[in-house]
């Protein structure tokens, strides 16, 4: 807790207004949507995509008293008895605030940075060095220029040693977090490829990341990803494979699940085994070795912990269970502030009134009651109908809880009790450490998957979504196309997302689709494509807005709304200016608006049309003339209904291509599964990847052939992989015979013979693969798309519902 007061010299202010400067506050809060006690909380307007200065009230009205603003005209005299502090960069001002409080503990503090493996080699560190420190991790990839100062916030006079990630993608970011962060010991990862990460070259790139370990010693570092002029840097301690690294591997080998590494580390030679296969892994595991020697631990001990790590799954997962429920898997690690994370989004989810929670002992955690009242507190603010409680200690916190609650000593006690514990109909979290294996109560809740399943990144909606939000002016309303089960991704679990991220409107194909959202509790507008006679009960009794695009179905919707006795019914009005698939043609305006108008028994709220080619330039003209059509239509029609109406008419494309053409709304729909027919626009993240295993390997002389027909002939004695996805899960059959390409471990190898129902065979020839192995299964989906004559769309839409979907949220 601390007072405005205590903090005022530490943030750079032009201004104050201060009615009660000793307010006190825990919470940095930047969403009103995630705030649960407003007077816990100092608010920072931070002007992002959305700007906050727009939320202060709604924040105001959760109780927040504090505010931290920029807007030099922002009118305070509707908050008497609020504290207002003006700055010149909100952002920058929570990270003075981050960085004070960091500066408040003399700790160790570990920065770690690089392209890949922040999150693993922190998170494992986190596990080698617990048994000796209380050791604090920043939150799951919390590493961005907000991400950073939260984390550091989380920090308390408990724990001895803090580890620290921070991630930039630009020039000029990293100064920030390093003043931040401040580190006294550095990791730096690796270095991928420059463009990814938007750089223009490696040393650009290195530049900028090694920004973070200015004045550091030592910094840990693969030799490899150091570029020439800065390999002279002392402060360096490398691993790698020369003579001059510190570290340096000898070599390896492996059996089926682990690598044995042989080291030397100064003149001593010795081996370690790690437990996995894979390159990455391997890379991950030197760096956590080399950090350990260089703290001055035993190579017996190193040897020891490192056996144990084992890569679990670190995201947080949302799966379907068996007994009508969700269950968020979290069970990774416990600390405050990923339990916080969680909680959250166990929050947004509205698929159940009934949330429940499964909660183990924390890690890194001294139990005093400073600690307990903190996590019961934060317990205490939701909405939660039960809290399950795993762990000996636990028994201190629970008497603190207002809901009902339950405690088991174990995992074991509660799984032997799981069956009566009537977890069925709600959603449950279940958040533990890694210790605890919460996962095995995960195991027994959730259907079981089949090899192949969809991944789909529910943040990867978020970004996609505030990227195609910046390209709108402001007032402009987004809907977002959910039909066909979200382009392949799920219902309610994605609407759920856009919910939260308060889109306008959602659209769906049919009105089952609609219903099923509204009984997965989505409350926002829901516009249908096609609605017909035979589901205008269910359009009511789900509250949908039918689209209309005939004479026909404007009167049989009439007509039962007469037998209803319904007024001004919302609905939408699709008018054709050139797709000639539904509406209305221009000479059917006049007929329809006096039908509407005498009836008076629907309320038209939107106008729209769809581009036929709002992605081409060849149809740019054609366009055009579709725009100007729909805009003469729509006039016609409110001149004769006498109110405006909103108007729309672009899709993804047409929100790239047409910004003249954004008018009151626009209609999001593939971009937001992460592709775009723009090359590069954008800043987009595939949201769904589709992932499959290899069943088995086998050497096949070059006289045999593979496959259905004899298909599958080999130029070459070969090694072929079959894999569990045919064209019963969407994989084309026309991907068969060489055209279909997939990735394993890294490297991409093509289908040989036909495709079958269920499997079909990969040339695993040239590249290291084993039975197990992961294989994804679209490294590309638009080139896959192109070889087969179609479009993304289609290869999404078409993966079949018995793939199992897990959604993930990082
Ligand atoms: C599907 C659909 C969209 C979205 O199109 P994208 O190309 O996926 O953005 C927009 N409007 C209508 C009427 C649609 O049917």
């Amino acid at each position: 807790m601390y007072t405005l007061d205590i903090i005022l010299p530490h943030i750079d202010h032009s201004k104050r207004l201060l009615p009660y400067p000793q307010a006190r506050f825990s919470v940095l809060a930047y969403d009103t949507r995630k705030i649960r006690l407003g007077t816990d909380c100092l608010f920072f307007a931070l002007v992002q995509q959305r700007d906050g200065h727009r939320y202060i009230l709604d924040a105001y009205q959760k109780g927040v008293r504090s505010f931290v603003i920029s807007d030099p005209d922002f009118d305070t005299r509707d908050y008497p008895d609020a504290n207002f502090l003006w700055v010149n960069d909100t952002m920058r001002a929570l990270q003075q605030l981050a960085a004070y409080h960091r500066s408040r503990f003399s700790i160790p503090v570990v920065g770690i940075t690089g392209s890949n493996g922040k999150t693993i080699v922190k998170s494992w560190l986190h596990q080698l060095l617990s048994p000796e420190y209380k050791c604090y991790q920043s939150p799951k990839s919390y590493n961005s220029q907000l991400g950073v100062a939260l984390s550091l916030w989380n920090l308390t006079a408990e724990h001895d040693l803090a580890i620290i990630e921070a991630g930039v993608s630009k020039i000029g970011e990293m100064d920030f977090l390093q003043q931040m962060i401040r580190p006294t010991f550095g990791i730096f990862t690796s270095l991928g490829t420059a463009h990814r990460e938007g750089f223009n070259s490696k040393e650009e790139k290195f530049a900028e990341k090694w920004k973070l370990f200015a004045g550091v010693s030592p910094v840990i570092v693969p030799s490899s990803a150091i570029p020439e002029a800065y390999s002279s840097s002392s402060n360096c301690i490398t691993w790698g494979g020369r003579p001059e690294d510190q570290l340096q591997f000898l070599g390896s080998s492996q059996d089926k699940d682990h690598t044995v590494l042989q080291l030397r580390y100064e003149k001593e030679s010795f081996v370690i085994a790690a437990p996995f296969v894979d390159k990455a892994s391997i890379d991950n595991v030197l760096t956590c070795i080399l950090v350990m020697l260089t703290m001055g631990y035993a190579v017996d001990t190193i040897e020891q912990r490192v056996v144990l790590l084992r890569p679990l799954e670190m995201r947080l997962q949302l799966k379907k269970g068996k007994y009508n429920n969700s269950i968020i898997d979290d069970t990774y690690s416990n600390d405050f502030a990923s339990l916080q994370i969680a909680l959250d989004f166990l929050g947004q989810q509205n698929q159940s009134d009934v949330k429940k929670l499964i909660l183990s002992d924390f890690e890194g955690e001294e139990w005093t009651t400073k600690t307990i009242d903190k996590f019961a507190q934060l317990l205490n603010v939701q909405s939660l109908s039960q809290v399950i409680l795993v762990g000996e200690r636990m028994e201190m916190l629970r008497s603190k809880l207002q809901m009902p609650s339950l405690l088991f000593k174990s995992t074991d006690e509660l799984l032997n009790a799981l069956a009566d514990l009537g977890l069925k109909n709600c959603v449950l979290l279940l958040k533990g450490a890694r210790k605890f294996e919460l996962e095995r109560v995960g195991r027994l809740l959730v259907e079981q998957s089949h090899d192949t399943i969809l991944e789909i990144n529910l943040k990867a909606i978020e970004n996609n979504l505030s990227q195609y939000r910046s390209c709108l002016s402001k007032g402009v309303r987004m809907m977002a196309m959910v039909k066909a089960f979200s382009y392949g991704s799920g219902s309610f679990e994605v609407a759920n997302v856009l919910q939260f991220n308060k889109l306008d409107y959602l659209t769906v194909a049919f009105v089952d689709e609609g219903a099923e959202l509204r009984r997965a509790g989505i409350s926002i507008p829901i516009m249908v494509l096609s609605p017909h006679e035979g589901t205008f009960e269910d359009i009511l009794l789900y509250d949908l807005e039918p689209e209309i695009y005939s004479i026909r179905i404007l009167r049989s919707f009439i007509a039962f709304l007469e037998t209803r006795g319904i007024t001004s019914y919302p609905v939408h009005l699709k008018l054709d200016t050139g797709m000639h698939r539904l509406g209305f043609m221009p000479d059917e305006i006049g007929p329809a608006v006096d039908i509407i108008r005498t009836s008076q028994r629907i309320k038209i709220v939107t106008a729209f049309s769809h581009l036929v080619g709002a992605g081409s330039r060849e149809l740019g003209t054609f366009s055009t003339q579709q725009i100007q059509l729909f805009k003469q239509m729509v006039s016609q029609i409110e001149l004769s209904i006498g109110y405006s109406v909103m108007k729309h008419i672009c899709n993804t494309s047409g929100i790239v291509y047409h910004p003249e053409a954004h008018m009151d709304m626009v209609r999001l729909g593939i971009g937001l599964y992460g592709f775009d027919m723009a090359p590069n626009a954008l800043n987009l993240e595939e949201v769904g990847t589709l992932k499959t295993t290899i069943t088995q390997i086998k050497k096949i002389p070059k006289t045999e052939t593979v496959g259905y027909d004899r298909k599958g002939v080999l130029q070459r004695d070969s090694i072929i992989a079959t894999v569990k996805i045919g064209y019963a899960d969407g994989y084309d059959r026309r991907l068969g015979n060489g055209i279909g390409e997939m990735s394993i471990n890294g490297n991409i190898v093509t289908t040989v013979g036909n495709i079958c129902m269920d499997m079909c065979m990969l040339d695993v020839t040239d590249i290291e693969a084993r039975e197990g192995d992961e294989v994804l299964v679209f490294p590309d989906l638009n080139q896959a798309a192109r070889n087969i004559g179609t479009i993304p769309y289609e290869l999404l839409t078409g993966i079949s519902s018995r793939v199992k979907r897990v959604y993930f949220y990082e």
